[in-house]
């Protein structure tokens, strides 16, 4: 990485608007963002210099004031199967914190699933990410840059963006929002957003916000009943399932856009048939769809050694139940699991020992 001085902001941190009032203070056209913008984004040229209709003083105020270095991949694992290919990033920033991003290729669809802050706050018992505990939330240039770097790393770039990496989204709204805005403009990044999904916890108060974005929206929901997501999710204490359910419930039925459920099935905690029952109860096939993941675990996983990967008899009784409940069910088995890039796999750490 070379780095000129320091000090000066990242432009991949810098929204249209910011970059727009900073041409203006500057004393060049507020249009002149938009074409700075197009050049990073679109055409993926980081030196100002060769920013070829942009006027000489302009080029070099952004060159004193903007440093355009990306994070350095550190590491990849790749991992490959018949249907396709996935592949975990180990990424490094300027403080020497790292991150994981997952490539999962499919088809014609590349999906990236990137991080949004460094280890999480909020503590799911099933999660190695939570284990992590926190260090900081990442910037919107460093949510980008994963799919920058990544866009270098491979043919057709892009196609899909899940936040499921390690953190939290929604407790980093801010900066999850400027991201997407630029990821989704049709200039800059092309990722419509109904190709973006944000996956959270349940921060139901900022679900509402996020559903603005109109990226789709998956809750975790990881259980049936208030006594067992309490136990496996700290923030069930603060919104229960009650909250969840009145927010899909007051959402108008959509077959386009429904909020994905997803389902961590844990042996003997939450994947008996009387659980499926529950959701049956209390989700409408018209509103929501279900992921049922079953649990992933590393071999030498220390955080998670209470619980154990449902069997896959009980995945398909619950599976088959939901079905026959009418509702969409899916099941992921996560891709990149031998990689320890699976959900809820990722540390940052584990990649060092493969
Ligand atoms: N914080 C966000 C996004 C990161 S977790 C969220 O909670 O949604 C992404 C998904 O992985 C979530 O659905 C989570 O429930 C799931 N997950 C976490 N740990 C897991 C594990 N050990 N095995 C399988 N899925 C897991």
């Amino acid at each position: 990485m070379i780095t000129k001085n320091k000090n000066r902001l990242s432009i991949f941190d810098k929204s249209l608007q910011e970059l727009e009032t900073f041409c203006v203070k500057n004393g060049f056209k507020k249009y002149n963002a938009h074409q700075i913008m197009r050049w990073v984004y679109f055409y993926r040229i980081f030196d100002f210099n060769k920013m070829t209709n942009i006027s000489k003083p302009l080029r070099n105020t952004l060159t004193d004031c903007f440093q355009t270095d990306l994070p350095e991949i550190i590491k990849t694992v790749h991992e490959e199967d018949g249907a396709g290919h996935s592949r975990k990033y180990l990424i490094r920033f300027r403080d020497n914190r790292t991150i994981e991003s997952v490539l999962i290729e499919y088809r014609d669809r590349r999906t990236l699933c990137v991080s949004s802050q460094i280890g999480c706050k909020m503590g799911c018992l099933f999660c190695e990410t939570a284990g992590l505990g926190f260090s900081r939330n990442l910037s919107s240039g460093e949510i980008l840059s994963q799919i920058l770097l990544v866009n270098e790393d491979i043919k057709g770039g892009i196609t899909n963006v899940v936040f499921m990496g390690m953190g939290e989204p929604l407790d980093n709204i801010t900066n999850v929002e400027k991201s997407v805005d630029i990821m989704s403009d049709n200039n800059f990044l092309s990722i419509a957003p109904r190709k973006i999904t944000i996956s959270t916890c349940g921060i139901m108060d900022k679900v509402k916000i996020a559903e603005k974005f109109n990226c789709k929206i998956a809750i975790s929901l990881n259980a049936s009943n208030d006594t067992t997501r309490n136990k496996l999710m700290p923030i069930n204490k603060k919104f229960p399932l009650k909250n969840i359910v009145d927010l899909i419930n007051d959402r108008k039925p959509s077959i386009h856009n429904k909020i994905t459920l997803e389902y961590v099935l844990i042996k003997d905690i939450n994947d008996n048939i009387s659980n499926a029952k529950e959701l049956e109860k209390i989700f409408s096939p018209s509103k929501v769809k279900f992921n049922l993941i079953p649990l992933n675990k590393g071999e030498d996983s220390i955080f998670l050694r209470n619980f154990e990967r449902a069997d896959d008899n009980a995945l398909s009784n619950f599976k088959t139940k939901l079905l026959k409940a009418g509702f969409t069910v899916t099941t992921r088995f996560s891709k990149a699991q031998s990689i320890n890039g699976g959900c809820g796999q990722l540390t940052a750490k584990t990649i060092y020992s493969s």
